[in-house]
């Protein structure tokens, strides 16, 4: 059989639109054969799954990790574990935890630009288990503060913005080792997006490989052949499997379709071979 994995996806767990099963179906329409759905800091995706696994595809247990390196955002995608693995567990309740406090101070600095934030409207319809700057933006649209998405993130949310509010997430190491713990295998998420130089990229697959990295995204949603044939001979370089996911959010919007991504560069050995 041929392996066609969407191995980074979101539920509404997290921030996506779409319900566990709803994503599953979606995901076999595409042809995705494997597929992991990686809400952010919450595995609460895993006991919203139907049990009838006729017509989806074979999933792979994940999540991915919200971390601080020097300063930066980012994330780590944790694939293949045991999402009962107690370790793994009380990794997520503190990650749980801190995106709390940080939800009540993204809604203190949103205060002061003069907007009133009702705490029990944020999740809307969802059910979501960890609240983020998805869930604020959606909030101001649906208040009337802003006409979209992209303009919360523009006037309140994105970078360097009032409802920006970083430096709470642990190290990168710390995530490895939770997702270790798990059995599962860690992978350095969307390395393109932190616009980092490559010099500085380097400096981060070579301290996420020392921490017990494994993997690395080296297709992440619809990005440039350039990106993918740069991002494979990395993880070539440093001795990481590549991962692929579309890091699908939601049917509208920005977001890529699930398995709807190039194909891993043949000279990359595929983060599936690690589990099977
Ligand atoms: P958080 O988990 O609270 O740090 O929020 C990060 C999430 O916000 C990402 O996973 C995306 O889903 C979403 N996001 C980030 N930037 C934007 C943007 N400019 N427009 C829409 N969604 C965004
Ligand atoms: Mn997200
Ligand atoms: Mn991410
Ligand atoms: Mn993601």
């Amino acid at each position: 059989m041929t392996v066609h994995a969407d191995l980074h996806t979101h539920s509404t767990a997290s921030d996506g639109a779409l319900a566990p099963d709803e994503l599953a179906i979606r995901a076999a329409r595409n042809g995705v054969t494997h597929l992991a759905i990686t809400d952010h800091d919450t595995l609460a995706a895993y006991a919203g799954l139907a049990g009838d696994t006729r017509g989806r595809p074979e999933i792979v247990p994940g999540i991915e990790f919200s971390t601080t390196w020097r300063k930066i955002g980012v994330h780590i995608v944790g694939l293949n574990l045991d999402p009962s693995n107690t370790e793994l567990l009380a990794g997520v309740e503190a990650q749980g935890r801190r995106r709390a406090e940080r939800a009540h101070k993204i809604a203190e600095r949103l205060q002061k630009c003069g907007i009133r934030v009702r705490f029990d409207e944020l999740a809307g319809h969802r059910e979501a288990r960890t609240i983020g700057r998805p869930h604020f933006a959606e909030y101001l649209v649906r208040e009337g503060h802003v006409r979209d998405t992209a303009s919360a993130f523009r006037r309140y949310l994105g970078n360097g913005k009032p409802g920006d509010v970083r430096s709470l997430w642990p190290d990168p190491l710390q995530a490895v080792r939770w997702i270790l713990a798990a059995g599962g295998i860690p992978v350095l998420a969307h390395p393109a997006h932190y616009r980092l130089t490559t010099t500085r990229l380097r400096e981060l697959l070579r301290d996420f490989r020392e921490h017990g990295g494994l993997g690395v995204e080296v297709v992440s949603g619809q990005q440039s052949a350039a990106t993918t044939l740069k991002m494979g001979r990395l993880a070539v370089e440093f001795g990481l499997a590549g991962s692929c996911g579309s890091d699908f959010h939601a049917p509208i919007g920005p977001w890529t379709e699930p398995g709807r991504f190039d194909a891993l560069p043949a000279t990359v050995r595929p983060v599936w071979d690690l589990w099977t």
